[in-house]
């Protein structure tokens, strides 16, 4: 059970749905996808060879709004998995009090393998197989694994013919010049530095000189150590999926990451071999940084990284969940009873989905807000939605954050589902 992501997300949701006394009728809804869409997609390739990929859509419930979610191409995706996560986005949505529900998509295929004409083909040719099921008050997909904001421009390209009318608010996570949003890229990452320090001041802590390792350093684990560091924290080991670097005295998030993209690999940065190039530090494995003695630890890259093996072994204080679920249900266990605070993934990565909503809501009502609107707004609700999480906690004594944001999402679906829908 403890890998199988779709089982895992019903226990959670029953478990949730029993404390908080959730009605019999909405958990049954909840249980299940209200729908499940497979579609088939024959392909010419390049080589003159017929292809035929699969392609899906769950759709988990829209009783706050449309469904709201990523797709991603990718050769192992499977059903289970895309259940969960749409379910996952149902619970984001909600916790973060944006009206959306939840989905998820993709395609099994490994994009890496088409060449550009075939990925836009296939593409578009999904956008025509999902047309009648998605739309911008029905369904809005959005980039994930493996998808980027050009594949959602040529899907928003190919819905907009076959509507017969440009509809931008069909799809987020688009180009700038698609109708994309300012400051999507940096949402994620400066999403959670304004979720932990929220966080941080209810638990009467200042950021200010406390130890920081984030896992993963691509979109989110570069914004967040970046928006860390500037808030006066000390950011003491970066990774990505070769290795890590620990940099006792702190590092410089920007200088890293362009030392990175000129050298390739992270160790360059600081030393290798006797070499320092910025400071001083030294090169370490992704386990030894899950491990280290600092008092905030960010994974930030993938899927269970924290389990049973080593939840005992962390010493951080505070978990500042932004990959999705990085820590397993047994070690979440663990993590409780050593006081180690984890501030769950719903909560904390959802600066992301809900700049989208940020988005949506542009292309919707034809207005174009500056980078500075989109961060203020986005540090307003995430700053209301923390407090909300940490007061939901209080009520229902003895719950983890994680229970709280759950019980805090499904409360939120329970009014508006009480409302008639
Ligand atoms: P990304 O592809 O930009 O970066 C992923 C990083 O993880 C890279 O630095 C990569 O080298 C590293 N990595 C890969 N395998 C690793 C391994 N075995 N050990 C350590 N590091 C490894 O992806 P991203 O957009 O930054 O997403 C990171 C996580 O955040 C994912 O779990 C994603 O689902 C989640 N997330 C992202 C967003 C978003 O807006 N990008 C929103 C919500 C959640």
């Amino acid at each position: 059970m403890e890998n199988n992501p779709w089982q895992r997300a019903q226990k959670q949701l029953e478990k949730i749905a029993k404390a908080i006394n959730l009605p019999p009728l909405l958990l049954a809804r909840l249980h299940e996808p209200d729908r499940t869409i497979t579609v088939s997609l024959p392909m010419k390739m390049d080589n003159g060879d017929i292809k035929i990929f699969s392609g899906f859509r769950v759709q988990h419930n829209n009783i706050l709004g449309p469904y709201k979610g990523g797709l991603r191409y990718h050769p192992q995706v499977n059903m289970d998995e895309v259940r969960a996560l749409a379910f996952w986005m149902s619970m984001k949505c909600a916790v973060v009090d944006i009206p959306f529900g939840g989905g998820k998509g993709g395609i099994t295929v490994n994009p890496k393998e088409l060449s550009e004409r075939e990925l836009r083909d296939l593409s578009k040719l999904f956008a025509r197989r999902l047309a009648t099921a998605i739309g911008p008050t029905i369904d809005v997909p959005a980039p994930d694994v493996n998808t980027n904001p050009t594949i959602m421009a040529w899907m928003v390209e190919e819905y907009s013919k076959i509507v017969g009318k440009k509809t931008p608010a069909v799809i987020t996570g688009k180009p700038l010049t698609a109708g994309g949003s300012q400051g999507r890229t940096e949402a994620t990452g400066l999403g959670g530095s304004y979720v932990l320090f929220s966080a941080l001041k209810r638990l009467k802590k200042s950021p200010k000189g406390l130890t920081v390792a984030v896992q993963g350093f691509g979109n989110v684990g570069y914004y967040i150590a970046l928006y860390l560091e500037q808030a006066g924290m000390k950011v003491v080991a970066v990774s990505d999926s070769k290795e890590g670097i620990y940099v006792k005295d702190g590092l410089n998030p920007q200088m890293t990451l362009e030392c990175k993209q000129k050298k390739g690999y992270l160790s360059g940065c600081y030393c290798v071999g006797s070499v320092c190039d910025l400071n001083r530090g030294r090169k370490i494995t992704n386990d030894e940084l899950l491990e280290l003695p600092v008092d905030v630890l960010v994974p930030a890259a993938l899927e269970n990284v924290i389990t049973k093996d080593n939840a005992g072994k962390i010493k951080a204080k505070v978990i500042l969940e932004m990959a999705n679920g990085p820590i397993t249900t047994e070690a979440d266990t663990l993590l409780k009873k050593n006081n180690v605070i984890v501030i769950p993934d719903i909560l904390a990565n959802s600066g992301g989905v809900c700049t989208s909503y940020f988005e949506w809501y542009q292309n919707v009502h034809k207005k174009k807000w500056t980078k500075k609107q989109v961060f203020t707004k986005l540090q307003t609700q995430l700053e209301k939605v923390t407090t909300e999480v940490f007061t939901t906690q209080k009520k229902y004594k003895d719950m983890s954050l994680r229970d709280a944001a759950y019980a805090l999402a499904l409360k939120r679906i329970q009014k508006s589902w009480k409302q008639g829908s």
